[in-house]
């Protein structure tokens, strides 16, 4: 395949350049994960969903991606700031377990939500608490260079020194003297030299759970430290692409690009790529705002906010009929003319098998599959791919009612390009059209089942209960247990 060269906006030029790898055909790749210390919503969902159809963009391209998406299980305090309680250790506190038994709830928890939206998997997810050592000798550095100093027990980066120097706010567009002017934050003077300096190393309070022996005494790694240290560690000082949710950019990406110049001498990322947000009626969706409904709410349609339940891929394919650089508005309108849309385009693709070929051709069929890649290739324009997409289900549909032609070869390759791009590219799985509630037979036969494992489980028989969940998953049915109750998917 050669579709041409992908161009895609980068955010610390704001322009569409032309993207071209450090070491062809090899693409490092550097996405921030999630903080492990509640449950993924959909507007988490949505940013992991860009940089997946990157990832999926450019391995059709023909590239070799290593993909290293974090998990960050230590270190990020609460309000994002560096003082303040450790977004984990709170959650400890509250559910009464172990900073750890947080840090594998949620990250299965998280893997459980991308599988569900078929997100593919990193080629390497590190964990904060994994690359101390790492992130350590990252805090060494950036001392030795000059732009690190300790204060008791903690060790800051000196923002001003190093904006004499460097470029500082040019990633978000942010000016030294305005942040100076702006900032109100007084915490940590007696230790800071200037309020706009961050945490690299924070020293511990004795009751701090989650901490480490360094050279600066008992603490833990400032929340921007880690991604500086393992995309250095497995991409390289100097590396491709590196995404985010835009609410990143600052003052985290700001200062990971401060770090690793303080401590390497170079700009660790070649493209900076960003997603927007997810909104529910014009606002951020957020669990303070009570609009972030979790995946599960979404599926059972169990939040005041949703009309109905709506499957996975239906929500999938709702974010993808969006541009990731614009904002995306929730609604259910726009929801269930997304699940028809699909199901439109899944019915045409069941179709295809069944066409009968024609000796002439009525479509250019390798006209569509050209603007298909332009528009991939146009900073993954996936909406306007999507309507050449639909494009394709009309032209199926007019050669099923007999009012176009197509040869053998037309058809062969229509069903090559609607494989690569539905299923490959955009991800989009099969069950995609069917939810739950559109087959009530089948439906009504596994709510029969989850009764009697609700039952088994009732009078303590979870060999049974246990039996039932394990055989409906063997041919394809997975019940999901929430708080709600119990809800199935075919997996
Ligand atoms: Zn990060």
């Amino acid at each position: 395949m050669n579709p041409g060269p992908l161009f895609i906006t980068n955010t610390l030029t704001r322009r569409k350049e032309e993207f071209t790898p450090l070491r062809p055909p090899h693409v490092g790749l550097y996405v921030c994960g999630p903080t492990v210390y509640s449950d993924v919503h959909l507007g988490n969902v949505r940013s992991f969903l860009t940089f997946d159809v990157l990832y999926r963009w450019l391995r059709q391209l023909g590239y070799t991606v290593r993909y290293v998406r974090n998990i960050t299980d230590v270190g990020h305090l609460v309000d994002d700031v560096d003082h303040g309680e450790d977004k984990i250790a709170k959650r400890a506190r509250l559910e009464q377990l172990e900073p750890m038994e947080i840090v594998q709830k949620y990250t299965n928890g998280f893997h459980d939500v991308m599988r569900l939206f078929n997100i593919l998997p990193p080629s390497i997810e590190p964990t904060a608490t994994g690359h101390l050592i790492e992130q350590i000798e990252m805090v060494k550095r950036i001392v030795a260079s000059g732009y690190g100093y300790e204060a008791n027990g903690s060790v800051y980066f000196d923002v001003p020194k190093f904006a004499e120097q460097h470029a500082y706010g040019e990633l978000s567009g942010r000016k030294i003297d305005e942040l100076l002017a702006n900032t109100r934050d007084t915490e940590g003077m007696d230790e800071k030299r200037s309020p706009l300096d961050f945490a690299i190393w924070k020293k511990a309070e004795p009751q701090h759970l989650m901490k480490w022996p360094s050279p600066w005494g008992v603490g833990f790694p400032g929340w921007h430290l880690e991604c500086s240290a393992m995309s250095t560690k497995y991409l390289g000082q100097t590396f491709d692409i590196h995404g985010g949710g835009m609410d990143l950019k600052f003052p985290h990406h700001e200062c990971e690009i401060a770090q690793s110049v303080a401590a390497d001498g170079h700009a660790p990322v070649r493209y900076w790529m960003h997603g927007n947000m997810l909104t529910v009626n014009g606002r951020k969706m957020a669990k303070s705002e009570g609009n972030g409904f979790t995946p599960e709410e979404l599926l059972t349609g169990n939040h005041k906010l949703l009309e109905k339940g709506y499957s996975a891929m239906t929500v999938r394919f709702f974010m993808l009929q969006c541009h990731y650089a614009s904002t995306l508005d929730f609604s259910n309108a726009a929801m269930q003319a997304s699940e028809k849309g699909l199901e439109r385009l899944m019915k045409a693709m069941a179709l295809l098998p069944r066409l009968k070929p024609a000796d002439g051709d009525d479509a250019d069929i390798a006209a569509l599959e050209q603007r298909c890649h332009a528009a991939m290739n146009d900073d993954l324009n996936t909406p306007v791919m999507i309507a050449e997409l639909f494009e394709a289900a009309r032209i199926i549909n007019s050669v099923n009612d007999g009012k176009l032609k197509l040869t053998a070869a037309s058809m062969e390759k229509l069903r090559a390009l609607m494989q690569t791009l539905v299923r490959d590219v955009l991800g989009l799985r099969d069950e995609a059209t069917a939810s739950p509630t559109d087959d009530n037979a089948l439906d009504a036969l596994v709510k029969e089942f989850i009764r009697l494992r609700a039952e088994a489980k009732g009078r303590k028989d979870f060999a049974t209960g246990d039996a039932i969940r394990d055989r409906l998953a063997a041919i394809g049915i997975a019940l999901k247990d929430t708080k709600g109750g119990t809800t199935w998917e075919r997996g």
